[in-house]
């Protein structure tokens, strides 16, 4: 067997792990809760929330000298009064207290990481049974979109299939025990757009799953070639979904755009339903919305989470940058999950290689995984094919470190870009107080996003 063979055939086995019989009863099984009342589900994220924080006492010592939960008491309300919010530089400072084993990771936990993209990259530990928990609570997703278990689908996100620099088709990798098509977001371009295509309607997926600039190029792409590819849905997330994105995903293919929102310390999950509204399903975690005295409020404020299956490493009431409100209400599909409103955080320019290419934000993030001795980053378009990536270093940067996020560059996001590193002292939020992690500053680009690249 190849080299290439052995890395496709482990690819292939890590994703079929994940859909295991114990993934596909999880989520008919909370199909089969979904419409349930509200009180119901409430009764069900109270027992898991019992269960999180008397793990954290136990593995944590952050929570080890807090009051056991009294029989009987009101665990919501016990949660407010004697847990802090805390975010991500919590964790970072305090390691020895917030992770198990003071930081140590045991190899069978799995590691989830952030890409460090608004700061310092953090990563969290995760039990093997939350990791099966995150295939059900997409299944269940997929299930809203009319997608049921065995049905091909197409993947068009960030998984590492094939060689950055490989130049012949195929441009794929077919997952034959989990009927999925993964196609190299890497190799999307002008020039490999309709063999793309071709290939995805050859395995007749009824969904694909893409990060939204992804499904859009492929959707220009489609639209201006005449392709006759027709989906049911597109599933999109890690990335804002713009209106216009979705108007020509669903114009293109036919379909409907279901989006979810979520991230890596999954403190929260929300996804759309048939109707639009994004739930927050109260199974995968409790959230907040507290405003900026960590108090409630009915406007928007920060989403903060507490995880309900993660065992390894409880993450209570944690604090990201993102920001949301309540929708008050019942929605029209009768599922009694809170619905939410997101005002993404997150500021993304479109930059493109020196084909004229564009390259997916989320894409990007993967030469930011896992660095070290970096403070902030932000990744700027200055010319055609000229990229730039400040850095605000930490006290431990090396010129190693440039040199570790160049090659990151060339072996994770793509061979057509020119990068080069600039240590800067801070990176400024926009007037809008927003941090912009992508920019686009090449006034050349201009011509490129309105003709529609590929
Ligand atoms: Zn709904």
């Amino acid at each position: 067997m190849s080299v290439n063979a052995v890395k496709n055939l482990s690819f292939l086995t890590r994703h079929l792990i994940r859909r295991n019989p114990f993934a596909l009863a999880r989520a008919a099984a909370m199909i089969a809760r979904e419409r349930l009342p509200a009180a119901e589900l409430q009764q069900r994220q109270a027992a898991l929330l019992r269960l999180t924080l008397e793990t954290a006492r136990h593995r944590l010592s952050r929570y080890a000298g807090m009051p056991s939960l009294p029989p009987g008491a009101d665990v919501f309300a016990w949660l407010r009064q004697h847990y802090p919010v805390i975010d991500k530089a919590d964790l970072i400072a305090g390691r020895e207290e917030y992770y198990p084993r003071r930081g140590a990771r045991r190899p069978w936990w799995p590691q989830g990481k952030t890409s460090g993209t608004s700061g310092t990259p953090l990563e969290v530990f995760r039990s093997v049974s939350s990791v099966i928990w995150e295939e059900a609570f997409h299944l269940q997703f997929w299930s809203w979109a009319g997608y049921s278990d065995g049905q091909p689908q197409a993947i068009l996100r960030g998984d590492q299939i094939m060689a950055i620099g490989r130049q012949q088709p195929p441009y794929w990798l077919w997952d034959h025990y989990g009927k999925q098509l993964f196609v190299s977001t890497r190799h999307l371009s002008a020039d490999t757009a309709r063999t793309m295509l071709d290939g995805i309607a050859a395995a007749a997926p009824v969904q694909l799953r893409a990060y939204p600039s992804s499904a859009y190029v492929l959707a220009q792409a489609a639209e201006r070639l005449g392709h006759p590819l027709r989906l049911r849905a597109v599933i999109t997330g890690s990335e804002p979904v713009y209106p216009s994105q979705r108007e020509q995903i669903e114009r293109s293919f036919g379909c409907r755009v279901y989006d979810f929102y979520g991230m890596a310390e999954r403190i929260a999950f929300a996804a759309q339903c048939e109707h639009g509204a994004y739930h927050v399903n109260p199974e995968y975690s409790l959230v907040e919305i507290l405003d900026e005295q960590d108090q409630p409020t009915e406007d928007f404020g920060h989403v903060v989470g507490t995880t309900l299956h993660n065992q390894v490493m409880p993450l209570i009431r944690y604090r990201i940058a993102d920001r949301a409100r309540w929708v008050a209400g019942a929605c029209p599909c009768g599922r009694a999950y809170p619905r939410i409103e997101l005002s993404s955080g997150k500021v993304e320019d479109q930059l493109f290689d020196r084909t004229g290419t564009p390259v997916s934000a989320s894409i990007i993030t993967f030469a930011l995984k896992a660095v070290t001795n970096v403070k902030k980053t932000q990744v700027a378009q200055t010319g055609p094919g000229q990229w730039e990536l400040r850095v605000v270093p930490d006290s431990g940067y090396r010129e190693a470190d440039s040199e570790g996020l160049r090659d990151n560059f060339l072996q994770y996001v793509s061979t057509k870009v020119d990068v080069t590193v600039r240590l800067v002292e801070d990176i400024p939020l926009q007037a809008s107080g927003k941090f912009k992690w992508v920019t686009q500053e090449w006034p050349g680009a201009r011509a490129l996003a309105a003709g529609g690249a590929v």
